[in-house]
Protein backbone atom coordinates (compact mmCIF):
# COMPACT_ATOMS: atom_id res chain seq x y z
CA UNK A 1 0.00 0.00 0.00
CA UNK A 2 1.48 3.27 -1.27
CA UNK A 3 2.21 5.80 1.25
CA UNK A 4 2.41 8.42 -1.31
CA UNK A 5 -0.34 11.19 -0.99
CA UNK A 6 -1.69 11.67 -4.25
CA UNK A 7 -0.84 15.28 -5.95
CA UNK A 8 -3.25 17.49 -7.82
CA UNK A 9 -2.37 20.10 -9.77
CA UNK A 10 -3.77 22.60 -12.19
CA UNK A 11 -1.65 24.25 -15.21
CA UNK A 12 -3.15 27.08 -16.02
CA UNK A 13 -0.90 27.28 -18.89
CA UNK A 14 -1.03 30.87 -20.63
CA UNK A 15 -4.94 32.02 -19.19
CA UNK A 16 -6.22 33.77 -15.79
CA UNK A 17 -4.75 37.34 -15.25
CA UNK A 18 -3.76 38.40 -11.81
CA UNK A 19 -7.38 39.87 -11.07
CA UNK A 20 -9.25 36.65 -12.27
CA UNK A 21 -6.31 34.40 -10.81
CA UNK A 22 -7.79 35.56 -7.44
CA UNK A 23 -11.27 34.84 -8.41
CA UNK A 24 -10.59 31.33 -9.38
CA UNK A 25 -8.46 30.34 -6.34
CA UNK A 26 -10.78 31.92 -3.86
CA UNK A 27 -13.78 29.85 -5.28
CA UNK A 28 -11.52 27.34 -5.20
CA UNK A 29 -10.81 27.47 -1.75
CA UNK A 30 -14.63 27.90 -1.08
CA UNK A 31 -15.27 25.12 -2.58
CA UNK A 32 -12.49 22.80 -1.06
CA UNK A 33 -12.99 21.20 2.87
CA UNK A 34 -10.80 20.43 5.11
CA UNK A 35 -11.25 16.41 4.74
CA UNK A 36 -10.09 17.78 0.60
CA UNK A 37 -6.33 18.36 1.92
CA UNK A 38 -6.17 15.33 4.07
CA UNK A 39 -6.65 12.89 0.89
CA UNK A 40 -4.39 15.05 -1.73
CA UNK A 41 -2.13 18.10 -1.77
CA UNK A 42 -3.12 20.53 -4.54
CA UNK A 43 -1.68 22.57 -5.81
CA UNK A 44 -2.08 25.41 -8.39
CA UNK A 45 0.32 26.23 -11.31
CA UNK A 46 -0.61 30.35 -12.33
CA UNK A 47 1.49 32.57 -14.88
CA UNK A 48 4.76 34.19 -13.19
CA UNK A 49 2.14 37.73 -13.19
CA UNK A 50 -0.22 35.76 -10.94
CA UNK A 51 1.86 34.40 -8.25
CA UNK A 52 2.33 37.79 -5.78
CA UNK A 53 -1.41 38.17 -6.19
CA UNK A 54 -2.01 34.07 -5.12
CA UNK A 55 0.41 34.08 -2.53
CA UNK A 56 -1.13 37.32 -0.98
CA UNK A 57 -4.67 35.61 -0.87
CA UNK A 58 -2.94 31.77 0.33
CA UNK A 59 -1.37 33.77 3.13
CA UNK A 60 -3.65 36.15 4.20
CA UNK A 61 -6.04 33.45 4.49
CA UNK A 62 -4.07 30.61 5.45
CA UNK A 63 -5.40 28.29 2.99
CA UNK A 64 -4.35 24.92 1.88
CA UNK A 65 -3.66 25.08 -1.66
CA UNK A 66 0.00 25.46 -2.80
CA UNK A 67 0.97 27.44 -5.50
CA UNK A 68 4.14 27.00 -7.83
CA UNK A 69 5.17 28.06 -11.54
CA UNK A 70 4.86 26.64 -15.15
CA UNK A 71 9.01 27.33 -15.53
CA UNK A 72 11.98 29.15 -14.27
CA UNK A 73 15.42 29.77 -15.18
CA UNK A 74 18.44 27.99 -15.15
CA UNK A 75 20.04 30.99 -13.86
CA UNK A 76 20.11 32.50 -10.68
CA UNK A 77 20.49 36.05 -11.73
CA UNK A 78 21.72 38.36 -14.07
CA UNK A 79 21.50 39.71 -17.42
CA UNK A 80 18.88 37.15 -19.26
CA UNK A 81 16.09 39.58 -20.08
CA UNK A 82 12.66 37.94 -19.77
CA UNK A 83 13.74 35.27 -17.31
CA UNK A 84 12.51 34.64 -14.01
CA UNK A 85 15.02 32.87 -11.38
CA UNK A 86 14.48 30.21 -9.20
CA UNK A 87 15.25 32.71 -6.28
CA UNK A 88 12.19 35.69 -7.17
CA UNK A 89 9.68 31.94 -7.03
CA UNK A 90 11.48 30.83 -3.58
CA UNK A 91 10.81 34.60 -2.69
CA UNK A 92 7.27 34.33 -3.75
CA UNK A 93 7.07 30.66 -1.65
CA UNK A 94 6.62 29.08 -4.49
CA UNK A 95 6.24 25.03 -3.03
CA UNK A 96 6.36 23.73 -6.60
CA UNK A 97 8.24 24.50 -10.66
CA UNK A 98 7.21 22.63 -13.76
CA UNK A 99 10.15 22.01 -15.81
CA UNK A 100 10.26 20.58 -19.37
CA UNK A 101 6.73 20.54 -20.01
CA UNK A 102 5.68 19.41 -23.47
CA UNK A 103 5.03 22.66 -24.59
CA UNK A 104 8.19 24.51 -23.70
CA UNK A 105 9.88 21.15 -25.23
CA UNK A 106 8.42 21.88 -28.48
CA UNK A 107 7.51 25.84 -28.93
CA UNK A 108 11.02 27.05 -27.17
CA UNK A 109 13.14 24.00 -28.06
CA UNK A 110 14.11 22.70 -24.61
CA UNK A 111 15.91 19.42 -24.32
CA UNK A 112 17.28 17.28 -21.48
CA UNK A 113 20.35 19.26 -21.03
CA UNK A 114 18.38 22.32 -20.44
CA UNK A 115 15.35 20.85 -18.19
CA UNK A 116 18.45 19.08 -16.66
CA UNK A 117 19.99 22.60 -15.86
CA UNK A 118 16.72 23.60 -14.85
CA UNK A 119 16.29 20.85 -12.15
CA UNK A 120 19.29 21.60 -10.87
CA UNK A 121 18.02 25.21 -10.36
CA UNK A 122 15.02 24.92 -8.97
CA UNK A 123 16.88 22.39 -6.38
CA UNK A 124 19.14 25.38 -5.53
CA UNK A 125 16.23 27.33 -4.52
CA UNK A 126 14.15 24.25 -1.93
CA UNK A 127 11.66 24.82 -5.09
CA UNK A 128 10.39 21.04 -6.21
CA UNK A 129 10.28 20.18 -9.85
CA UNK A 130 7.47 18.83 -11.57
CA UNK A 131 9.55 17.45 -14.33
CA UNK A 132 7.44 16.47 -17.36
CA UNK A 133 8.37 13.81 -19.65
CA UNK A 134 6.61 11.86 -21.97
CA UNK A 135 6.31 10.93 -25.27
CA UNK A 136 4.84 12.53 -29.23
CA UNK A 137 2.21 10.20 -31.13
CA UNK A 138 5.37 9.11 -33.96
CA UNK A 139 7.42 7.25 -31.09
CA UNK A 140 3.70 6.09 -29.28
CA UNK A 141 2.81 4.78 -33.34
CA UNK A 142 6.57 3.39 -33.28
CA UNK A 143 5.65 1.05 -29.82
CA UNK A 144 8.63 3.10 -28.20
CA UNK A 145 6.99 5.09 -25.39
CA UNK A 146 8.96 3.73 -22.45
CA UNK A 147 12.37 3.79 -24.20
CA UNK A 148 12.14 7.63 -24.90
CA UNK A 149 10.47 8.68 -21.98
CA UNK A 150 12.61 6.92 -19.51
CA UNK A 151 15.62 8.75 -21.98
CA UNK A 152 14.10 12.17 -20.75
CA UNK A 153 14.06 10.59 -16.80
CA UNK A 154 17.74 10.03 -17.53
CA UNK A 155 18.62 13.09 -19.01
CA UNK A 156 16.72 15.47 -16.47
CA UNK A 157 18.34 13.85 -13.25
CA UNK A 158 21.66 13.63 -14.57
CA UNK A 159 24.17 14.30 -11.61
CA UNK A 160 20.91 14.74 -9.03
CA UNK A 161 21.56 13.13 -5.87
CA UNK A 162 19.13 10.91 -4.14
CA UNK A 163 18.01 12.85 -1.61
CA UNK A 164 17.02 15.42 -4.41
CA UNK A 165 15.48 13.05 -6.24
CA UNK A 166 13.42 11.71 -3.81
CA UNK A 167 11.45 14.71 -3.24
CA UNK A 168 10.32 15.15 -7.53
CA UNK A 169 7.63 15.00 -8.89
CA UNK A 170 7.24 13.15 -12.32
CA UNK A 171 4.54 14.24 -14.79
CA UNK A 172 4.22 11.45 -17.57
CA UNK A 173 2.18 13.33 -20.24
CA UNK A 174 1.97 11.41 -23.08
CA UNK A 175 2.14 14.67 -25.83
CA UNK A 176 -0.59 13.49 -27.90
CA UNK A 177 -3.16 13.72 -25.33
CA UNK A 178 -2.05 17.29 -24.17
CA UNK A 179 -5.21 19.48 -24.46
CA UNK A 180 -6.91 17.22 -27.31
CA UNK A 181 -9.42 15.46 -25.85
CA UNK A 182 -7.12 12.05 -26.16
CA UNK A 183 -6.74 10.19 -22.71
CA UNK A 184 -4.61 7.52 -22.51
CA UNK A 185 -6.09 4.51 -21.03
CA UNK A 186 -5.15 3.80 -17.61
CA UNK A 187 -3.00 0.90 -18.78
CA UNK A 188 -1.06 2.96 -20.82
CA UNK A 189 -0.68 5.05 -18.36
CA UNK A 190 0.59 2.67 -15.99
CA UNK A 191 2.87 0.95 -18.23
CA UNK A 192 5.12 3.84 -18.70
CA UNK A 193 4.50 5.48 -14.64
CA UNK A 194 5.67 2.01 -13.58
CA UNK A 195 8.95 2.08 -16.08
CA UNK A 196 9.67 5.45 -14.89
CA UNK A 197 9.29 3.80 -11.06
CA UNK A 198 11.26 1.31 -12.11
CA UNK A 199 13.95 3.83 -13.82
CA UNK A 200 14.32 5.15 -10.40
CA UNK A 201 14.65 2.17 -8.90
CA UNK A 202 17.77 0.93 -10.78
CA UNK A 203 19.17 4.98 -10.15
CA UNK A 204 18.44 5.47 -6.44
CA UNK A 205 17.19 2.31 -4.97
CA UNK A 206 13.90 1.16 -4.29
CA UNK A 207 12.92 2.98 -1.42
CA UNK A 208 13.85 6.59 -3.41
CA UNK A 209 11.78 4.96 -6.14
CA UNK A 210 8.88 4.41 -3.83
CA UNK A 211 8.54 7.94 -2.54
CA UNK A 212 8.52 9.24 -5.59
CA UNK A 213 5.07 10.84 -6.35
CA UNK A 214 4.16 10.22 -10.63
CA UNK A 215 1.89 12.10 -11.82
CA UNK A 216 -0.04 11.43 -15.06
CA UNK A 217 -1.20 14.61 -17.50
CA UNK A 218 -2.75 14.86 -20.80
CA UNK A 219 -6.75 15.57 -21.21
CA UNK A 220 -7.64 14.35 -17.23
CA UNK A 221 -11.31 15.44 -16.21
CA UNK A 222 -13.41 14.21 -13.50
CA UNK A 223 -15.18 11.54 -15.81
CA UNK A 224 -11.86 9.59 -16.14
CA UNK A 225 -9.41 10.65 -12.84
CA UNK A 226 -11.12 7.41 -10.96
CA UNK A 227 -10.03 5.03 -13.23
CA UNK A 228 -6.57 6.12 -13.81
CA UNK A 229 -5.57 6.86 -10.32
CA UNK A 230 -6.27 3.59 -9.27
CA UNK A 231 -3.16 2.26 -11.11
CA UNK A 232 -0.84 1.15 -8.89
CA UNK A 233 2.02 3.64 -9.82
CA UNK A 234 0.17 6.86 -10.70
CA UNK A 235 0.25 9.53 -7.77
CA UNK A 236 -2.08 12.27 -9.38
CA UNK A 237 -2.69 14.51 -11.81
CA UNK A 238 -1.28 17.05 -13.40
CA UNK A 239 -4.13 19.41 -15.04
CA UNK A 240 -4.32 21.68 -18.13
CA UNK A 241 -7.84 22.64 -19.81
CA UNK A 242 -10.19 21.09 -16.65
CA UNK A 243 -8.00 23.05 -14.03
CA UNK A 244 -9.48 26.10 -15.35
CA UNK A 245 -13.10 25.21 -14.59
CA UNK A 246 -13.00 25.57 -10.62
CA UNK A 247 -15.85 23.19 -9.90
CA UNK A 248 -14.35 20.22 -12.67
CA UNK A 249 -11.04 20.87 -10.71
CA UNK A 250 -12.81 20.18 -7.45
CA UNK A 251 -14.34 17.10 -8.77
CA UNK A 252 -10.96 15.82 -9.84
CA UNK A 253 -9.36 16.59 -6.34
CA UNK A 254 -12.55 14.58 -4.75
CA UNK A 255 -11.88 11.34 -7.26
CA UNK A 256 -12.53 9.09 -4.70
CA UNK A 257 -16.15 10.23 -3.74
C1 LIG B 1 -0.96 20.07 -19.27
O1 LIG B 1 -0.99 21.24 -19.61
O2 LIG B 1 0.01 19.64 -18.64
C2 LIG B 1 -2.08 19.19 -19.64
C3 LIG B 1 -2.05 17.93 -19.29
O3 LIG B 1 -3.12 19.79 -20.33
P1 LIG B 1 -4.60 19.15 -20.59
O4 LIG B 1 -5.08 18.63 -19.25
O5 LIG B 1 -5.40 20.29 -21.09
O6 LIG B 1 -4.43 18.05 -21.59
Amino acid sequence: MSTRTPLMAGNWKMNLNHLEAIAHVQKLAFALADKDYEAVEVAVLPPFTDLRSVQTLVDGDKLKIKYGAQDLSAHDSGAYTGEISGAMLAKLKCAFVVIGHSERRQYHREDDELVNAKVKAAYRHGLTPILCVGEGLDVRKAGNQVSHTLGQVDGALKDIPAEQARTIVIAYEPVWAIGTGEVATPEDAQEVCGAIRGRLAELYGQEVADEVRIQYGGSVKSGNIAAIMAQPDVDGALVGGASLDAEEFVKIVRYRD
